[in-house]
């Protein structure tokens, strides 16, 4: 299947679903950008700085890019004048330089926390606790350049379905709290970005309102 028909078949399949599908373009060329973009597919995902700089800067400008992997804080400034959602905040020290960042660029940046839920030690990613510390400490009041728009989860990289879906569905169960629970002029949780090409049928039975696809849409990584 080429790029084109299978964003049609994601789109097919998300039609009657809350989700959007986030196209991930890591490591594939801006040709295959454009193949997707030509079959009307804007959101396009990107896991490292020094890759999506240049997709940014080479590519049509009504993209809308996600920054998907760990973002380190040196590396905040190349993509803040740009970036429409940094998926995978972790600390409060990262969410202040995006802060600072914002304000430079006059602009107010939406990010995801990145939980932690899988039972594997290598993902980052808070625990519910650290989130919940995050989401009420009166320090998030000076950062009027952020905007935490949701949470973001990664599930353990197996083949055991019911324990991909008991993650799933606690990351979602702590959203749904959490929505409810905290609200402020830079906290308005509406995003759940969880599920990739391996698990995003699991993830939108469980509450997803963005899938990341990567290789089931360009093919196999090398
Ligand atoms: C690479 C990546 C994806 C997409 O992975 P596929 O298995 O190719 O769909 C999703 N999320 C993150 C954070 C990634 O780094």
């Amino acid at each position: 299947m080429s790029i084109s028909e299978n964003i049609r078949s994601f789109s097919s399949v998300l039609k009657n679903t809350p989700a959007q599908l986030i196209a991930v373009s890591k490591t594939y060329p801006a040709e295959a950008v454009l193949e997707a973009y030509q079959t009307g597919q804007r959101a396009f995902g990107e896991n490292k700085v020094q890759e999506i700089v240049p997709k940014y800067e080479t590519l049509p400008k009504d993209i809308q890019w996600h920054l998907i992997g760990h973002l380190q804080t040196n590396k905040v400034k190349y993509i803040a004048p740009f970036v429409h959602l940094i998926h995978a905040v972790d600390s409060f020290k990262l969410l202040k330089e995006i802060n600072k960042e914002g304000g430079k660029n006059n602009r107010v940046i939406q990010v995801l926390l990145q939980l932690y839920i899988a039972d594997e030690e290598t993902k980052f990613g808070l625990t519910f606790e650290e989130a919940e510390a995050l989401l009420t400490s009166d320090a998030l009041n000076e950062l009027p350049h952020i905007k935490i728009t949701g949470f973001m989860g990664m599930a353990t990289n197996t083949e055991a379905e019911e324990k991909i879906r008991q993650e799933f569905r606690r990351l979602k169960n702590f959203f749904d709290h959490c929505r409810t629970t905290y609200q402020a002029e830079n906290i308005a949780l509406q995003e759940l970005s969880m599920g990739m090409s391996s698990d995003y049928t699991i993830a939108l039975e469980e509450g997803s309102t963005m899938v990341r696809i990567g290789s089931r849409i360009f093919g196999k990584r090398n």
